[in-house]
C-alpha cells in the first residue's frame, strides 16, 4: 500500500527525529549510555587524580605512578595487566598494557598515553575547575582520553558487554618524546597491533571550522633530511669560472630553491630549518646547533642544510625523495652534493578501512543523538602514536576529549566532552565487538 503524501512526510520526520534522539539505539546500547551518564562524576574524579600527578616524559617515577592508577582501573574491569619496562638505554619509563581475550567480533587496540610535555620543573598547573571547563597539566593531552577509555569499558562491563571480547589497551609512557630507537620503544605497540583488527586512539577530539566534532583518519608522517654540499675553496674573484666553480653556498641555495619550485604538492611539506655554510661549517650532536666560518673573499668550501619532510603516504614520500635526489644531482660547476633521509613517524594514510571505522563511529554518535562525525583534514594534526600501528591495521584517532591550549600552561578541557566521547566510544566498541 502506497503511503499518502502526508503520512510519508510524517514518516520522514519520525525517522529524522529518531536520528536526532536516542531511539536508534538498541535497548542494550541505551543501557550503556545510561551507565556512562550515571558515572560521569566518577570519571571526572579519576581525571583529577591523574592530572595531579606530574608525568612529564622524563619524570619516570611520575609516569609509572599514573600508570599504576590506570592499571588499578583495568584490574577492576577484569583485564590482565602488565607494566612493560624499557631497557635503560632507551631512557623512558615504559608502558601500561591491559588485555582481555575472547572469541567474538573485531579484536580492538585502544591507545592512550601516560606522559605529558610538562616536566617536573614546569610551572605547576594543577587541577582547577572553572564552571564547564577544567585546567591542568595533560588534562586534555591526553589524560582526558585515557579516562574516556576506562569509563567506556566500565559502562560496557556493567551491562555484561565485555564478555567474550578481545581488547588490548596500551598507554605509552613516552608519546610526547618517543624513546630512541622507536624499534624498541614502539615494539610492544606494534606487537599488540599485530594481534588486533582495529586501532582506536584517544588524542583530543578536534572541532572543524563549523564547530563539529571530527575523527582523524589520516596523520602525516614526520621525517628529516640532511643535505651536504661541497665546493672548491679559492679566491672569490675567480667564482663562476670553470676552474673555481660556484662554491658550496650557491649550490645549497640552488638546491633548496629548486625544492620549493619543483617538489611542492598537496599534503606534502618540507622545511629547511637550519643552514650553515662557508669555509668550514659543522652541526653539533644535538642536530639543532652549529658553527660556521668564512670570508667574503673566499669561495665557500662547504654547506650543510637540515630540514623536515612531512607526507601522507609512502607513494608521496617516494615521489618527493626521487624529485629531491634528482635536483641534488644537477650540480653547479665545481660543486657536489648528497642528501640523506631519516624516518621518524610513519604516515597514517587516509585509507578506505580507516574511513569505514569513522563511518561506524559517526553512526554510533548520530544514533546516540550526538551528531554525525566528519573527518578532519590530515594536514591539521602533528604526529602521534597511532601512526606506528596505522600501516598495519585500520585506525581511527581523535576520539578523546575536547579542549584548548594543549602543550601550553593554559591547557584546558570542556568537561561535557568527556561524557560525549565516552558514549560514542562505548557504542562503537559495542558494535565492533558483536
Ligand atoms: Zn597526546
Amino acid at each position: 500500500m502506497a503511503l499518502k503524501p502526508f503520512a510519508f512526510a510524517a514518516l520522514v520526520m519520525a525517522m529524522s527525529s529518531a536520528g536526532a534522539g536516542a531511539a536508534a539505539l538498541s535497548p542494550v546500547e541505551q543501557k550503556i549510555v545510561d551507565e556512562v551518564k550515571a558515572h560521569s562524576e566518577q570519571g571526572l574524579q579519576l581525571l583529577e587524580r591523574s592530572v595531579n600527578i606530574n608525568s612529564g616524559t622524563m619524570n619516570h617515577e611520575g609516569v609509572r605512578e599514573v600508570g599504576k592508577l590506570f592499571r588499578e582501573q583495568f584490574d577492576q574491569l577484569g583485564f590482565t595487566t602488565r607494566w612493560i619496562d624499557m631497557p635503560p638505554a632507551v631512557k623512558r619509563a615504559g608502558h601500561l598494557l591491559a588485555t582481555r581475550e575472547g572469541k567474538q567480533g573485531k579484536r580492538l587496540l585502544l591507545i592512550g598515553h601516560l606522559d605529558t610535555v610538562f616536566e617536573k620543573d614546569s610551572p605547576v598547573q594543577l587541577w582547577k575547575r572553572d564552571g564547564a571547563r577544567v585546567r591542568g597539566q595533560g588534562v586534555n593531552d591526553m589524560k582526558g582520553g585515557d579516562v574516556i577509555i576506562v569509563e567506556a569499558l566500565r559502562a560496557l562491563q556493567r551491562v555484561g558487554a565485555l564478555d567474550n571480547t578481545t581488547i588490548t589497551v596500551i598507554f605509552s609512557g613516552d608519546e610526547e618524546n618517543a624513546g630512541d630507537p622507536v624499534a624498541i620503544s614502539r615494539a610492544d605497540m606494534v606487537a599488540a597491533a599485530k594481534r588486533s583488527d582495529i586501532a582506536l586512539a584517544f588524542e583530543a577530539t578536534v572541532r572543524d571550522k563549523h564547530g563539529k566534532d571530527t575523527g582523524t583518519i589520516g596523520r602525516r608522517a614526520s621525517s628529516s633530511w640532511d643535505l651536504e654540499v661541497k665546493g672548491k675553496q679559492g679566491h672569490s674573484s675567480g667564482i663562476f669560472t670553470e676552474s673555481a666553480g660556484y662554491g658550496a653556498v650557491y649550490e645549497a641555495a640552488r638546491i633548496v630553491d629548486a625544492f620549493r619550485q619543483q617538489v611542492i604538492e598537496p599534503d606534502l611539506t618540507f622545511s629547511p630549518g637550519l643552514i650553515l655554510g662557508g669555509t668550514d661549517a659543522s652541526v653539533d650532536a644535538t642536530g639543532s646547533k652549529g658553527q660556521a666560518a668564512g670570508k667574503g673573499n673566499v669561495i665557500a668550501r662547504t654547506a650543510t642544510v637540515h630540514g623536515d619532510l612531512r607526507y601522507l603516504s609512502y607513494e608521496q614520500r617516494d615521489r618527493a625523495h626521487a624529485k629531491m635526489k634528482a635536483i641534488v644531482a644537477q650540480n653547479l660547476p665545481g660543486t657536489s652534493a648528497s642528501i640523506s633521509f631519516h624516518e621518524s613517524y610513519p604516515p597514517m594514510s587516509p585509507t578506505a578501512g580507516n574511513l569505514a571505522v569513522l563511518k561506524t563511529y559517526s553512526q554510533a554518535s548520530a544514533d546516540a543523538g550526538l551528531g554525525e562525525i566528519p573527518s578532519l583534514p590530515p594536514g591539521q594534526r602533528g604526529a602521534g602514536d597511532v601512526q606506528f600501528v596505522a600501516p598495519l591495521i585500520d585506525s581511527l584517532d581523535g576520539l578523546g576529549a575536547t579542549g584548548s591550549g594543549s602543550h601550553s600552561p593554559d591547557e584546558d578541557l570542556e568537561i561535557a566532552s568527556i561524557e560525549r566521547a565516552t558514549i560514542r566510544t562505548a557504542i562503537l566498541i559495542y558494535r565492533l565487538t558483536r
